[in-house]
């Protein structure tokens, strides 16, 4: 018997695509870049790649391989407590491809390695590295893990370039242990945030929250007012879509209007800016954001 699942109806959107979203697509071709956009098949592809200008056009990319150390109950990657080793290359061919992609924002993310004495971080930052010294003219957001409370790492992706510092607390302290890994904490989670300000005041940090996992109001409003505290300058509501029956349920649908009141209340809590919606990623149109709050 099929299952029925009813989704509501501003969660069922066709992909629109347009003249901008192709050229970007087609100019990928034989670079041997792999976007998350693709691979997810993220519903925001033509609004990220596809803006009015290619300056503007976001795309995100996985560092490190496919299979996470972690196992978060959100989270559709693979997990192992040993994935193989990295691509020692992987730093300079990114940095080559995306300087012939030729788009205007990239977010870096990678899958949590506590398999390695760093976490990955030098791997990480020599990427960022590599990106501005080829094609300095492309913004750079980093999306990393907690480095397992390592703050001096934190410190090193920190100073390396890059533009905008993101880790993603995810929820609020209260259900964060029956959503993400074990490993992972509330409270280090703003540490993290907190060591990359402290790194490099000028830069931007981030996070990003998932709703519809059985959050309260109250929560919500506390770890504003937390992440606020750490400096956090960027917030992002999306709603959380359950990847397959074995992931934690979807406890509630947030409607289009309560994203909209979170995205104002961001802002009374003295956000920067906030994108929030149904199906809004932590990097959705992550450049125009950059370009239009910041660099305005
Ligand atoms: Fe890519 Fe993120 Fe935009 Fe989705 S939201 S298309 S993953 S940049
Ligand atoms: Fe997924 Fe990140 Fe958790 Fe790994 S750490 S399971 S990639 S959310």
């Amino acid at each position: 018997k099929r299952s029925h699942t009813r989704l509501p109806s501003w969660l069922k959107t066709p992909i629109p695509t347009n003249d901008n979203y192709k050229r970007i697509k087609n100019d990928l071709r034989g670079l041997n870049l792999h976007t998350v956009c693709e691979e997810a098949r993220c519903p925001n592809i033509s609004d990220c790649w596809g803006g009015s200008n290619k300056s503007a056009a976001t795309a995100t990319i996985m560092l490190m391989g496919d299979t996470c150390t972690r196992g978060c109950r959100f989270c559709s990657v693979k997990t192992s407590n040993k994935p193989p080793p990295l691509d020692p290359h992987e730093p300079e061919n990114t940095a080559e491809a995306l300087k012939r992609w030729g788009l205007g924002y990239v977010v870096l993310t990678s899958v949590d390695r506590d398999d390695l004495a760093d976490g990955g971080a030098r791997h990480f930052a020599e990427t960022i590295l590599k990106i501005k010294q080829k094609a300095p003219q492309i913004l750079v957001e980093a999306l990393t893990g907690d480095y397992a409370g390592d703050l001096d790492m934190v410190g090193m992706v920190a100073r390396s370039g890059l533009d905008v510092y993101a880790h993603n607390v995810e929820t609020t302290e209260e259900l964060t242990p029956s959503v993400r890994d074990r490993r992972a904490k509330f409270r280090q989670s703003l540490a993290v945030l907190r060591a990359a300000k402290e790194a490099k005041p000028e830069l931007i940090t981030k996070t990003s929250i998932m709703l519809g996992l059985g959050e309260t109001e109250e929560q919500l409003y506390a770890t504003l007012r937390e992440l606020r505290a750490v400096g956090v300058d960027v917030v992002t509501f999306g709603q959380y879509m359950r990847p397959t029956k074995r992931h934690m349920k979807v406890e509630e649908y947030v409607t289009p209007a309560t994203f909209e009141l979170w995205r104002q209340r961001a802002l009374d809590a003295g956000f920067l800016y906030c994108a929030s919606g149904p199906l809004v990623r932590s990097s959705y149109k992550a450049g125009e954001a950059f370009i239009e709050n910041v660099l305005k």
